[in-house]
């Protein structure tokens, strides 16, 4: 584990409605948590430095990452994310609580198109233009990446438009989100999609854990060709 992060991604504040929110909910809090701190800032990402594979989320979750300062921590999201990179050996633990469980990634980065918790779980598109910097913060730093995974259609769409930024793509709507489909780019990372391990879909049926252990095992197989 390591922080690749300046100081500064604490304390960004450059999109005001979401850092005004992060703040409410943790002075706020759960019922369940009023005993504890609240994180209320960006969150980073984490995983590990030599990853080949980058899980790219939506969003911190309100009481959970938001909560614990730690990627899918403390919620249904990381309840259902974490058990799966464990089985799929890319976790060391399948126990994912707060920063100081002794939950360690294998060849896995996780991070997410917005860093602030939004209100109803969506950040605007702007919102998402102006994390896109912490994004290319993660893409400078992991030299290792074969892979990006992105979880749902923001994070789908968080990627396209970063290879729109840089040059790589002309035409986004050539590639449609679509769940276990594989995106290959000329002269970028190839992206394969999932549905996101929210409560929604996964309470639902919409990503099993069998959908779910399927796609890791494709990204796992993709990043050794
Ligand atoms: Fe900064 Fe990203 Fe949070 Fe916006 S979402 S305030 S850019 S860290």
């Amino acid at each position: 584990m390591s922080d690749i992060y300046p100081k500064a991604l604490e304390s960004c504040r450059l999109c005001p409605r979401l850092a005004t929110y992060r703040e409410k909910v943790a002075t706020e809090k759960r019922r369940a948590y009023k005993d504890e701190s609240y994180w209320g800032k960006p969150v980073p990402g984490f995983g590990d430095l030599n990853a080949r594979i980058l899980i790219l989320g939506l969003a911190p979750g309100a009481h959970g990452s938001n909560r614990t300062g730690r990627m899918f921590t403390g919620d249904a999201s990381g309840d259902f994310l974490y058990p799966a990179l464990h089985r799929a050996g890319l976790a060391n633990q399948s126990l994912s609580r707060h920063k100081e469980d002794g939950l360690e990634l294998h060849d896995v980065w996780i991070t997410a198109a917005a860093r602030c918790v939004p209100p109803d779980n969506k950040p605007t598109p702007k919102e998402v233009v102006t994390c896109r910097q912490w994004l290319e913060h993660d893409f400078e730093n992991l030299k290792n990446l074969k892979l990006v995974l992105a979880l749902g259609k923001i994070a789908h769409d968080a990627y396209l438009d970063l290879l729109k930024a840089r040059g790589l793509l002309v035409i986004k709507s050539h590639y449609p989100f679509q769940h276990g489909k594989l995106h290959t780019f000329d002269k970028a990372l190839p992206m394969l999609d999932a549905y996101h391990v929210s409560f929604q879909n996964t309470n639902t049926g919409k990503l099993t854990p069998s959908m779910f252990d399927e796609v890791l095992e494709r990204a796992k197989i993709l990043c050794r060709a």
